[in-house]
């Protein structure tokens, strides 16, 4: 190809044709444009940031086919489905497609842009031969952290993919990720043979997610008020198969909504049933645990809760990006309460002494974000070692700022009586005793004789649980087997040191906290409604999920614009030349029916 000003303008203008999309999105113009320089590349891009286009566009203007290593045949086909939808030439080779030997010729015949293949193939002399048959554009890894010990998902199969791409020198390589810390992106360059000048990273920030924490009260009640709210598919996360199952049943009834359980537990046909009717559903919930998540391209998921608290900061922030791929609004809810903490730090006691200082810090920073009044997305994104703006305006901290009250003193009370009562009682009685309760177990220890019995008086006392949560959340009081609450942590400096306790003030009684404004689409427009309904037909005759026909965002415009002619349809985002093709007289007929 000639000169990069030319290549971008090519670049822009496939863009618009192949997938009717106005601009590229962050990074997606760098990384392209290596490709098409044929630069080998790594792409650490956030969910939803837009990976797949990155090698589909550049696989349909290079001559020879672009073969896209990915972990997960569901994964594979979700995409492959995509990219025909716009009209691409794409293929999977893999023990469940039946057309291998169809798929092989087309290939040889040079008739793919795409060809999806299963990493274990790589190994396999005969796919070598095979590769070797046509012209190869690029190799694209998708997942590339499958291929370093240090990521969370090895697989030994991707150890096989640098021989095999080794065995093409002049192919360029572009390995993709949205997980990889520091010392895992070192080790997938290294691994897949690609210079460290051939790193991209994208922020990590997902604008349009709004992060919320609240303490769980009544968590059914809280999970039902957010399915109120938020009609689209949504994920819920549970902890346990039991919970899952409890809270999918208990949902279903209360809130009318199609809701359906999804664990390891259950038989593998059922699984695979419920998944599936999540991922074709415009309005299902599904509540899981977190064996649910990887390996589902829902770009339209509005909202994800976790009903108790996740394993850490990264995997909540892997989870919680389900939402909102298609970069439309969406909520991440998350409902805490002490005894997540004071389990997962009881759990922690159970580890090797190696792996405990570890996990101790991971809690300790989901911590700071569950307690923090200040911007959740700042606390986020400072993790992953971003320096974001003090502020986002889409968290629910921004939006409605919380009070913090400085519970320094409170906390020294409450500490003090943990450690005068011999550290071995419940939340329960050490109230009993810092507020002077009469009480027969109080008087029989004796506990109505120490200094601290009824030192708190009745204003302060509403905060005395706020405060005990606080610090078992951040690990200055921890619970033993039989729930008597420890000293640990920072307490010696809070009660002697100085170190402050700044805790978020409890919204009184009947004051909620704001949700959100209200959802994008139109609630109530016929014509939206009847470009909806139109789609969800053409979906089914198509046998895919209404979003690879047009995203919300495509209809939303569509209704607004009411296009009358295909040039006009064809300038909306989201529509390029196969929709058009495919789709385009169905959609104007609607919109003149209005
Ligand atoms: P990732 O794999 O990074 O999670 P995807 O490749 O699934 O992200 O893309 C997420 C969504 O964003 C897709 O639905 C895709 O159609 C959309 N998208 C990608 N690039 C653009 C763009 N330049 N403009 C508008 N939408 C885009
Ligand atoms: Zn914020």
């Amino acid at each position: 190809m000639a000169d990069a000003g030319q290549m971008q303008g090519e670049a822009e203008a496939a863009l618009r044709r192949i997938f009717g999309f106005e601009q590229f999105r962050g990074v997606q113009r760098d990384v392209v444009a290596r490709v098409l320089a044929g630069q080998s590349t790594l792409a650490v891009m956030p969910t939803g940031a837009g990976k797949s286009l990155t090698y589909q566009l550049p696989a349909c203007m290079l001559d020879g086919t672009c073969v896209v290593v990915s972990p997960l045949i569901a994964l594979m086909h979700d995409q492959l489905r995509s990219a025909r939808a716009n009209g691409i030439r794409a293929a999977a080779l893999t023990s469940v497609d039946d057309d291998r030997m169809a798929t092989m010729d087309a290939f040889r015949a040079g008739e793919l842009d795409l060809l999806y293949v299963a990493p274990e193939r790589a190994s396999q002399p005969h796919f070598r031969d095979l590769l070797g048959s046509a012209r190869l554009a690029l190799f694209a890894v998708d997942e590339a952290h499958c291929v370093s010990e240090w990521g969370h998902d090895f697989r030994p199969d991707y150890r096989q993919l640098r021989p095999l791409m080794d065995a093409f020198p002049a192919v360029p390589r572009l390995a993709l990720t949205a997980t990889a810390d520091a010392h895992t992106r070192a080790d997938i360059l290294a691994q897949l043979g690609i210079g460290e000048d051939g790193l991209i990273v994208a922020g990590f920030d997902r604008p349009n997610i709004r992060y919320a924490i609240r303490h769980r009260e009544n968590g059914l009640r809280q999970l039902v008020t957010l399915l109120a709210e938020e009609r689209g598919p949504g994920i819920i996360y549970a902890p346990t198969r039991r919970k899952v199952e409890d809270l999918a049943e208990r949902l279903a009834s209360v809130s009318g909504r199609r809701v359906l359980p999804y664990h390891a537990g259950l038989p593998p046909e059922q699984r695979a049933a419920n998944q599936a009717e999540f991922v074709a559903s415009e309005d299902m919930v599904i509540v899981a645990t977190i064996a649910f998540g990887m390996g589902i391209d829902k770009p339209d998921v509005r909202f994800v809760a976790h009903a108790g608290i996740p394993k850490s900061i990264e995997a909540y922030y892997q989870e919680t990006g389900r939402a909102g791929r298609d970069g439309d609004p969406a909520r991440a809810v998350m409902l805490w309460a002490a005894g997540d903490f004071a389990q997962a730090r009881q759990r922690l006691t159970e580890l090797d002494e190696g792996r405990q200082a570890g996990e101790r810090q991971r809690l300790d920073a989901l911590a700071v974000l569950v307690e923090t009044p200040t911007c959740r997305r700042a606390v986020l994104l400072r993790h992953f070692g971003e320096e974001p703006p003090e502020r986002c305006g889409n968290c629910d901290n921004c939006l409605d700022a919380p009070d913090v009250i400085d519970t320094t003193e409170l906390a020294r009370k409450l500490l003090s009586a943990v450690y005068r009562t011999g550290q071995s009682y419940g939340f329960g009685h050490l109230q009993k005793v810092l507020t002077g309760a009469e009480d027969e177990r109080v008087r029989q220890k004796g506990h109505d004789k120490l200094s601290v019995f009824g030192i708190v008086g009745q204003a302060e006392a509403r905060l005395l649980q706020p405060v005990s949560r606080a610090l078992q959340a951040r690990g200055s009081l921890v619970a033993n087997e039989h729930g008597g609450l420890c000293l640990a942590g920072d307490a010696r400096d809070i009660l002697t040191g100085g170190m402050p306790v700044v805790i978020v003030s409890p919204p009184a009684a009947g004051k909620r906290r704001r949700g959100r404004d209200a959802a994008p689409n139109p609630v109530g427009d016929p014509l939206f409604e009847a470009l909806r309904n139109l789609r969800r037909e053409l979906a089914e005759e198509a046998q895919v999920p209404p979003y690879v026909v047009f995203h919300d965002a495509t209809l939303r415009e569509m209704a607004a614009a009411r296009p009358t002619s295909l040039v006009e349809l064809g300038a909306i985002s989201g529509v390029g030349a196969r929709k058009l093709e495919a789709y385009g007289e169905a959609f104007l007929a609607a919109i003149r029916a209005h």
